[in-house]
């Protein structure tokens, strides 16, 4: 049956980005615990009823690297609220301010997990995530890293008010440029920073200084990096985005095979980028997919909640 709002209980906020909030609620006739995503819209009746039935591919999207989808509803005349499975280990974004940087064996992890996400959505739904970021990547104490918030509802991502601050951080040089040439190539630049932020515990724009690399890996894990404030000099960021080379991993503190594969997906121009097909024949992915066991992440995981 369809969803409404009385059928929830709330527990607590989990967190709010810029379109909206996130609340962990029980269903109440199943007692299922559930994420539900609140998302304020300025639209008329028409509109949310196309969003609504635009997310119903969602319920379609069942793959171990996606956040499971359990429905939508309209909430008065101002929100979608949208109920997907809940992780318990939080994003990735909230694991690296608590916990500091991750291991690099975890960022392939990591890296194995999303590839498998985004190509199953490509190749089965033919849906680009437009979205990727460590807020984007959930994991939980099962040893689960999933994807979630990818881009379904065209209608849904236009309606959305965006500030400019955050949702642009993550944008590949072309986007910055001419927002409307977004493909594959543009969720791979994503990654690539993603996962060079996970390896740093900070964003890595304002492009880190060489002392700054080296600080930063001097901590040991379970330190949490400095939070580095992004948006003071945002235009600034974008500019040297757009202008300088890409930016590239250092090569001292991380491995060959991890270097070679985030340096790729950085890579300025879109074309010079590695296929969808082609980044789980990396070594970094190959490597990691295979041997980091899910017993392994599941250990991670508490181990950063219990912020040990
Ligand atoms: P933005 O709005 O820029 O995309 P964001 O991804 O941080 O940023 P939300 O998608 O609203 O914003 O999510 C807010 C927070 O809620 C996330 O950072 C995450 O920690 C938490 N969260 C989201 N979905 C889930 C989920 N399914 N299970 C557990 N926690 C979640
Ligand atoms: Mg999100």
């Amino acid at each position: 049956g369809e969803f409404n709002d009385s059928m929830f209980e709330l527990d607590r906020e989990l967190g709010a980005g810029n379109g909206g909030s996130v609340e962990r609620v029980v269903h109440k006739e199943t007692g299922t615990i559930m994420a539900r995503k609140l998302i304020h819209l300025d639209t008329n009746e028409e509109m949310f009823k196309k969003i609504l039935l635009e997310l119903n591919i969602l319920k379609d999207c069942n793959h171990k690297r996606v956040v499971a989808f359990y429905g939508s509803y309209q909430y008065q005349r101002s929100q979608i609220r949208i109920c997907m499975e809940y992780m318990d280990g939080g994003s990735l974004d909230k694991v690296i301010t608590r916990f500091g940087k991750l291991h690099e064996s975890i960022i392939g992890a990591v890296a194995a997990a999303v590839v498998e996400g985004m190509t199953y959505i490509k190749k089965e739904h033919d849906i680009i995530h437009r979205d990727i970021k460590p807020s984007n990547i959930l994991c939980s104490t099962q040893g689960d890293i999933k994807l979630c918030d990818f881009g379904v509802s065209g209608q849904l991502v236009n309606s959305i008010v965006q500030s400019f601050v955050g949702t642009r951080s993550y944008m590949s040089p072309e986007r910055i440029i001419a927002d409307h040439q977004y493909g594959v190539s543009s969720d791979i630049w994503s990654l690539g920073l993603s996962l060079m932020e996970l390896g740093y515990g900070t964003h890595p724009f304002p492009r880190l200084k060489p002392d700054e690399i080296e600080e930063l890996m001097r901590l040991p894990e379970g330190t949490p990096a400095p939070q580095r404030a992004v948006h003071v000099d945002f235009i600034d960021i974008l500019a040297d985005r757009v202008e300088n080379d890409a930016p590239k991993l250092s090569s001292e503190f991380f491995g060959p095979d991890c270097c070679e594969f985030i340096d790729a997906c950085l890579r300025k121009e879109p074309d010079q980028r590695p296929t969808l097909d082609s980044l789980s024949n990396f070594n970094f992915v190959k490597h990691y997919g295979e041997t980091i066991t899910v017993q392994t992440i599941a250990t991670y995981v508490k181990k950063s909640l219990n912020g040990e």
